[in-house]
């Protein structure tokens, strides 16, 4: 937990947030400047900065986080029409909070590639 990292204070329950789920490892919310209908942050109550800090031993949380995401984008009635998971690693993908989180994106026809 890191004092600093607004993600960490969230997980504590420090700020105001639409909480859509819990769970011992996780905890999902909206994201606060929505991009789509939808768009829900799964992140772990741990601090860990960015993807490149998991290793294989992670594999397990890594697949957790994922099917976390799909439960979110089930429970928003989002499984038929489709949905977009994106994990953004480092500055140049768009990372701007270094406390790693899964978007959970749909509600509108998305584009592709990725701006
Ligand atoms: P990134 O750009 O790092 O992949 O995504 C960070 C996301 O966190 C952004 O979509 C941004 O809107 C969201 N965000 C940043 N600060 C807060 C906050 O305090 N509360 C909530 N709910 N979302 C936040
Ligand atoms: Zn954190």
């Amino acid at each position: 937990m890191s004092d600093d990292c607004i993600f960490c204070r969230i997980a504590r329950k420090k700020m105001k947030n639409e909480v859509v789920s819990e769970d011992e490892e996780t905890l999902a919310f909206r994201d606060v400047n929505p991009q789509a209908p939808t768009h829900v942050l799964v992140i772990p109550k741990e601090h860990i900065e960015r993807l490149t800090d998991l290793g294989p031993e992670r594999a397990g949380f890594i697949g957790r986080l994922v099917l976390k995401g799909v439960e979110v984008a089930r429970a928003e009635g989002l499984s038929e029409r489709g949905f977009r998971l994106v994990l953004n690693c480092g500055a140049e993908a768009g990372q701007s909070v270094f406390h790693v989180h899964l978007h959970v994106l749909g509600g509108r026809k998305m584009g592709w590639p990725p701006g």
